[in-house]
């Protein structure tokens, strides 16, 4: 039997959990120790927004492509087998947003993010960042947006 089901990547923060820019704003001013502590929190706290399961076809393949630094690996992990177990997540252990030169970082999130989904063979993906969304389809990769409201 012919497989009709299409492989759909998932951004993390801001589509599949909730995202709260300022509270990552706060923790952000914290000194280092703190600031594991209270990522850890953050992270571990998210709810669940976009179900995936709730927008896939029989045959479809779900996969959670995220930039989260490689220290939430864990924390990253567990989130998603608690709320939905089965969908693999890919971390690509991006470096935290730096205090200049955002850009070039920026651009680099975005590259792991189209290394990930030519990898995976996704042929949808989707992303809360308009930004993201923008560049990825200019590079040629169908993408959707969702969310997004507090860019
Ligand atoms: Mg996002």
């Amino acid at each position: 039997m012919n497989n009709q089901g299409i492989r759909i990547g998932f951004d993390l923060d801001g589509v599949i959990c909730d995202i709260s820019v300022t509270t990552l704003r706060m923790i952000d001013q914290v000194d280092e120790e703190k600031k594991l502590m209270l990522e850890k929190w953050y992270y571990k706290e998210r709810v669940p927004l976009l179900n995936p399961n709730l927008i896939m076809a029989n045959d479809d393949e779900a996969f959670v492509i995220t930039a989260r630094p490689s220290y939430l690996a864990t924390i990253t992990k567990q989130w998603m087998r608690k709320y939905y177990p089965g969908i693999p997540v890919i971390i690509l252990g991006c470096k935290s947003a730096p205090k200049s030169d955002l850009r070039c970082w920026w651009k680099s999130i975005i590259d792991e993010k189209v290394k990930a989904i030519k990898k995976l063979r996704i042929d949808l993906y989707i992303d809360d960042s308009p930004e993201i969304v923008k560049e990825l389809r200019r590079r040629g990769i169908n993408c959707l947006q969702y969310g997004g409201l507090l860019q």
